[in-house]
């Protein structure tokens, strides 16, 4: 794989015009099969020579390589010198210089990054939603301008309208954590925070897969825990594939990337046609409420009453269900 400057890239792509080939990938700029060799581009800049002859072909364009160590790289270099210099005890002169784990480098919110978020977790019915989105640097105007920046403040009809563009044009994963399978978890001692690391990083790993060869400078999380944490639970947890390689952590990560902001609202929009699927299962014709108020607990004990069974709409071990139970006694 060779990384290519901008005009080296659109170079690229008239050499290789009479050779396209029918399909591209999904996330590539053009594929090409010339002779022997296949060449994937990306708007990244990076191409990707395969097959017999390969680096001949990928030598063609060595005048056109990006030559200097982008900042980013730098910047990253930087991050794991000053690592090292830790570990080795290397005394520093002032202690506030030593950085948190959490501190992004300069310029990171115009880097390629995966991000993600998760929805759910504190609200009494529905699933606990996680989603990853991939915003190459190319695409982080565009999604600027869908007006994202701020996904907290957004509305559910905004929320609406804007996830489905996402869901077009970036590359991207949601797991639901269903509140059958959830609260089945829950009992058998796995904890949210662990289910959040667990399904934080199957989204970013299934993300990761989907735009290869291409690769993200980074992966930023929405922080709900200390890193150390995080990677414990994955451990624990036994993850065929731990992503760790660039991974950051930042709270209020919307604001450090807006691929946190667009995974947030990804993940709001899942949530909002989960609550919907669930509240017609309940025989319902409104969504069910997002929350763990009084109105959860009122549509809860409705639901009791009717005979159908919490486990499968609610996560039962919040204190909420003490308080249907109340209310159903009532009832
Ligand atoms: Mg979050």
């Amino acid at each position: 794989m060779i990384s290519l400057t901008k005009t080296g890239l659109s170079a690229c792509q008239k050499a290789y015009a009479d050779y396209l080939k029918d399909k591209t990938p999904a996330y590539a700029r053009f594929a090409a099969k010339k002779g022997k060799v296949t060449i994937t581009a990306y708007e990244s800049g990076k191409v990707v020579f395969q097959g017999a002859d390969a680096a001949h072909e990928a030598d063609r364009w060595s005048a056109y390589q990006q030559k200097q160590q982008s900042p980013k790289a730098a910047a990253v270099n930087e991050a794991g010198r000053a690592k090292s210099a830790d570990n080795q005890g290397t005394k520093k002169q002032h202690s506030h210089a030593k950085a948190p784990a959490d501190t992004l480098p300069k310029d990171f919110a115009n880097w390629s990054v995966i991000g993600s978020d998760e929805v759910g977790a504190g609200a009494y019915f529905g699933p606990l939603t996680t989603a990853a989105v991939y915003v190459p640097a190319e695409r982080i105007d565009w999604v600027k301008r869908l007006g994202i920046a701020d996904s907290k403040n957004m509305t559910d009809a905004q929320i609406k309208e804007v996830a489905p563009q996402l869901i077009q044009h970036l590359a991207h994963h949601v797991i639901n954590l269903g509140p059958h399978k959830y609260n089945q978890l829950q009992a058998a001692g796995t904890n949210i925070v662990a289910m959040k690391a667990l399904s934080h990083n199957f989204v970013l790993t299934a993300v990761q897969e989907k735009i290869a060869p291409e690769q993200a400078d980074a992966m930023l999380i929405d922080q709900f825990v200390q890193a150390s944490t995080y990677f414990r639970y994955l451990k624990k947890g036994k993850q065929e594939q731990i992503a760790q390689q660039h991974v950051y952590f930042a709270t209020k990560g919307e604001g450090k990337h807006v691929a946190v902001a667009a995974a947030s609202v990804l993940a709001r929009y899942v949530e909002l046609q989960e609550m919907t699927k669930l509240g017609q299962a309940a025989g319902l014709n409104t969504a069910l409420p997002i929350g763990a108020g009084k109105q959860a607990d009122q549509v809860a004990a409705t639901l009791v009453q009717k005979g159908y069974d919490l486990e499968d709409f609610a996560k039962v071990h919040f204190a909420n269900t003490a308080k249907v139970q109340a209310l159903v006694n009532k009832g």
